[in-house]
């Protein structure tokens, strides 16, 4: 199980609004409003901790200039989980920047990243899930063993660059990009990459129900409910692979967390933190008893297994 640290500044950008912290240019990360961390990934720590098992989080270096971010990174540490990259500031364009902007989102990002968790940082995943084959040098350029970008969701896909589209439309474009068709239909189980100049490098993909694609994230989870999540249990059970992929403000409360209203233009961010909370308390032990559940640096250790 592993968690994306998107801090809130990150949903401004992608919804498109003016005039808040969510214009990169104007981001200063000593002042933006850490509560995916304090509320979010201190969550997802006792989380992990009830049901006992190790996470991963994929965390946005430039986070680190918060001191509470700091803090909760320490206890993300003490407990034993893996950090990985999520780059330096998560830009949504990464994949399409010039190569040189490219390797230093990287290669500072893992730098931080180290020196702040006295850890090797060893895993990548790309903002908004978008690769390029640049991109995937620079993973490989910057000392990463293992990405794990990859969504071949189609339904999901979909999604996205309708929502896109509808922004375009308004006149209120997103920072997000669309991913590639070619990748809707990609492997659903690890596999290694092999780079165009031969290199390889692990692909861990995020999970999708097999047969139907149907995405097996934290937002899917709150989507469908304890209904819906009890009509799938079998099937998931019986699946090979689960990368479940979680956000931080999955476990935040739009409400009793104060956060910003305009962000209750998520479906997710709807949902109160009671109703949130059990449902991530049966999916992670039914995944701890069905499954086992390793870090994903781990797993990149052992890909042949698939
Ligand atoms: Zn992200």
């Amino acid at each position: 199980m592993n968690v994306d640290v998107d801090g809130l500044y990150l949903y401004d950008r992608i919804h498109g609004h003016a005039g808040t912290a969510g214009n990169a240019s104007d981001f200063a990360a000593a002042s933006h409003d850490p509560k995916a961390w304090t509320k979010g990934v201190t969550r997802f720590l006792d989380l992990f901790a009830r049901c006992n098992v190790p996470g991963t989080f994929f965390v946005v270096a430039q986070d680190l200039a918060h001191p509470d971010v700091r803090a909760v990174l320490a206890d993300c540490v003490a407990a034993g989980h893996e950090i990985a990259s999520h780059s330096l500031t998560h830009p949504y364009t990464l994949s399409r920047l010039p190569d040189a902007a490219i390797a230093e989102e990287l290669s500072s990002a893992r730098k931080q990243l180290q020196d702040a968790t006295g850890q090797a940082v060893t895993g990548f995943r790309a903002p908004g899930y978008v690769l390029s084959e640049p991109l995937l040098r620079a993973i490989v350029d910057a000392g990463h063993t293992y990405d794990s970008s990859r969504f071949p969701c189609p339904p999901y896909q979909l999604a996205k660059a309708a929502v896109i589209g509808l922004y375009r439309a308004q006149g209120r474009p997103s920072g997000s990009i669309p991913e590639s068709p070619t990748v809707w239909f990609g492997k659903r189980t690890p596999y290694i990459d092999r780079l165009a100049d031969g290199r390889a490098l692990v692909e861990l993909p995020i999970a999708t129900l097999p047969g139907t694609r149907l995405p097996y994230i934290g937002t899917s989870l709150i989507a469908m409910g304890s209904l819906g999540y009890e009509a799938i249990l079998p099937l998931l059970a019986r699946t090979d692979w689960l990368n479940f992929e979680c956000h931080a403000i999955d476990l935040t409360d739009h409400v009793g967390d104060e956060i910003p209203a305009r962000l209750a233009v998520q479906p997710d961010q709807r949902v109160p933190l009671a109703k949130k909370w059990p449902l991530f308390v049966r999916a992670l032990e039914s995944l701890a008893r069905h499954h086992e559940v390793r870090t994903l640096g781990q797993w990149a250790e052992s890909p042949d297994r698939f």
